[in-house]
């Protein structure tokens, strides 16, 4: 299956956390990392009193079902020292599973494809410059969402 991983930090050196996270992807079971988009700096979503975030999408080829993803995906949260705060608050490490498949998942635990995918210059971006030709199950093509999704202080880092 065909998974993109949506990656953030904004504090205990960001750019590290997000190293640190797709080094755990790379050795998940039945799991290949295809591709990651550059890093990208962008101003806090919610309470604006919080650092810049460091952002990634991550391309991962997958045999794990999206609910086992998603148990793998906390774990690596856990493991990186992720406290749970205020909502859309400072966090060392998020990994939001953005698209599985083409599949629509929508019970308790797991919305797939995340919502907000659409609106969020710092999900579109990066999964564009993956791969512009990507379709959003229920949303239609990456590439429309990006003409309706202004950068909102999106930054392009030059190194990964
Ligand atoms: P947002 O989901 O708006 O980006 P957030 O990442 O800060 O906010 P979290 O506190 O990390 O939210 O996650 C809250 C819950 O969201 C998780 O416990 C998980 O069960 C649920 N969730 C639903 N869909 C997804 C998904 N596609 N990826 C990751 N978590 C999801
Ligand atoms: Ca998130
Ligand atoms: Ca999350």
């Amino acid at each position: 299956m065909r998974v993109f991983i949506g990656i953030g930090s904004n504090v205990d050196n960001p750019e590290g956390q997000v190293n640190a996270a797709q080094q755990a992807l790379r050795i998940l079971p039945k799991t290949h990392v295809i591709a990651s988009s550059s890093m990208y700096k962008s101003p806090p979503m919610g309470p604006q009193d919080q650092p810049d975030y460091i952002n990634a999408v991550t391309e991962l080829e997958t045999l794990l079902t999206p609910h086992y993803l998603l148990d793998c995906l906390q774990q690596i949260e856990q493991q990186q020292g992720r406290v749970r705060g205020r909502h859309w608050g400072e966090r060392t490490i998020d990994l939001d599973l953005l698209l599985y498949d083409d599949e629509l998942i929508a019970d308790a635990r797991l919305k797939v494809p995340h919502p907000g995918i659409g609106e969020r210059a710092f999900v579109v971006y990066p999964l564009a410059e993956i791969d512009a030709d990507i379709s959003i199950p229920g949303k239609g093509l990456l590439i429309n969402l990006l003409a309706d999704c202004p950068r909102n202080g999106l930054e392009r880092l030059e190194s990964k």
